[in-house]
């Protein structure tokens, strides 16, 4: 049984960490489906608006431009770094008629993440008629001008598209006809901003629902395994309860089936002495097992069932006098203080329930080995409350336990504690008496050190 569930519990765990680990891997993947179809959308959108015929005739504003200026460089009236500076010049005038054009587009796309876009000419050569070759921009490899778009940095960027501009372009150079020929390189990147939010934000509704089902079956499975350890406890619980009470019955049975076996032998025919014996052992038996049957009785009462008849009266008498008695029934080698406070206040509670409390805390101290108990009377001004302690010095109570020792049938089950009688209700019994006066009962303990259990009865006023 032990290995069984076990092994279920292992394996309902199991089977919820391959299933997160499952929907985890699937939404990985659709996260990555996303992001690929949403790249395919941002270059869709750009590529929409980048073909447009108007931003076409906005690229020749500055190539127009750009080639007038080659033209002046040729004819050595500008130098290198000027062509460059004026095509950089232009570019930026120009580029705020792309900016936006662009940014209505990609509005009326219906694309709603933030997409930056670039386009940058990295290579610039123009090569004459001979075929020598003149390379403008380029030669290092860090040079590029922004030509259209925002500029962002490089690892931000997926390229969408590497062209070339090539033209013959004639011209007239000291006053003849000549042809240049012009190599001019660029590359469009795109950057789409937060494009993880804008994923997750479109994902949201999935995430949530897996969330939602992740926390449902992790509820589920708390719910199974903890009702599954319930129900193995008490039939745990009862197997113990069964065990205990036929070992409980099998003694008083045994020496009743003696005493009676001696009276009708006829051994003790005539001697009055044995006669009288067997009859007191036939008596106290009979009595422990009414006291047995009682306990069993009792315990089907829950705290609702306790009919309680209450009366007011001095607790400080009370309770010593509930000690005295039971004094007079202890064996020898035991000693029972009291500490007692003559409070003077009134204590509202059913006498007789209340002793039986009392008695099954004492004769608990005594059967787990106390030898020194001492019953404390108070009032816990704090909790407005009569306060009654049982301290013994007996095995005490290790803290795992502690907290069941009240539960219907529960017995402390470590090897030692096996030497000890009991069917597991008398704590239950008096934690219900306890109940039914609206009060409380706790333990402290510390093993092999001792116990002591706590009542507090509210003071009604
Ligand atoms: P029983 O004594 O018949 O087993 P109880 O309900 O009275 O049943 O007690 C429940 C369990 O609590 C006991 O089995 C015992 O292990 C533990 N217990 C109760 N009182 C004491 C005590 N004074 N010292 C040590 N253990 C105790």
């Amino acid at each position: 049984m032990q290995l069984k569930s076990k092994a279920l519990i292992f394996g309902a765990i199991l089977t919820l960490i391959a299933l997160t680990a499952i929907q985890g891997y699937l939404i990985y993947n659709t996260y990555e489906l996303k992001k690929k179809t949403f790249t395919v959308d941002a270059r869709n959108a750009i590529a929409k608006v980048y073909s447009a015929p108007e931003v076409d005739s906005i690229m020749w504003l500055y190539r127009n431009d750009f080639l007038t200026q080659l033209e002046a460089y040729k004819n050595n009236k500008l130098s290198k770094e000027q062509v460059l500076f004026q095509l950089r010049k232009k570019a930026e005038a120009v580029n705020l008629l792309f900016i936006d054009r662009y940014e209505e587009g990609m509005a009326a796309s219906g694309f709603d993440a933030d997409v930056k876009f670039r386009k940058t000419a990295s290579y610039i050569a123009i090569s004459d008629s001979l075929g020598n070759k003149e390379v403008l921009l380029g030669a290092n490899r860090q040079d590029s001008i922004l030509l259209l778009g925002t500029d962002f940095v490089e690892e931000g960027g997926i390229l969408i598209n590497n062209s070339t501009w090539t033209i013959d372009h004639d011209y007239e150079r000291s006053g003849m006809q000549d042809t240049f020929f012009l190599e001019f390189k660029s590359h469009i990147h795109m950057n789409i901003l937060n494009w993880e939010l804008a994923i997750v934000k479109e994902l949201s509704g999935l995430l949530i629902i897996s969330v939602l089902l992740f926390v449902f079956v992790v509820g589920l499975l708390y719910y199974s395994i903890h009702n599954l350890l319930k129900q193995k406890r008490i039939a745990e619980i009862k197997t113990d309860f069964i065990n205990n009470i036929t070992h409980e019955l099998k003694t008083p049975l045994s020496t009743l089936s003696l005493a009676t076996k001696t009276l009708t032998s006829g051994h003790a025919e005539g001697d009055a002495e044995m006669t009288n014996e067997a009859i007191a052992i036939i008596n106290r038996q009979n009595i422990r097992l009414q006291r047995l049957i009682d306990q069993v009785l009792q315990s089907s009462l829950g705290y609702k069932q306790i009919q309680l008849s209450k009366e007011a009266f001095n607790a400080s008498l009370f309770i010593d006098q509930v000690v005295e008695d039971f004094k007079l029934s202890l064996q020898n080698g035991v000693a029972i203080e009291k500490e007692i406070d003559t409070t003077g206040v009134l204590m509202n509670a059913d006498t007789f329930y209340l002793s039986t409390a009392i008695i099954n805390l004492l004769t608990n101290a005594i059967k787990y080995g106390g030898t020194r108990v001492v019953v404390t009377y108070s009032i816990d001004r704090a909790k407005n409350s009569h306060r009654i302690t049982v301290t013994d010095n007996g095995i005490g109570i290790s803290e795992k336990y502690q907290k069941f020792i009240f539960d219907k049938f529960y017995r402390v089950s470590e090897k030692d504690t096996h030497n000890y009688k009991g069917l597991g209700l008398g704590l239950y019994y008096t934690h219900q008496i306890i109940k039914a006066h609206h009060g409380s009962i706790y333990v402290t303990s510390k093993e092999r050190k001792g116990s002591t259990f706590i009542i507090l009865i509210p003071i009604v006023s």
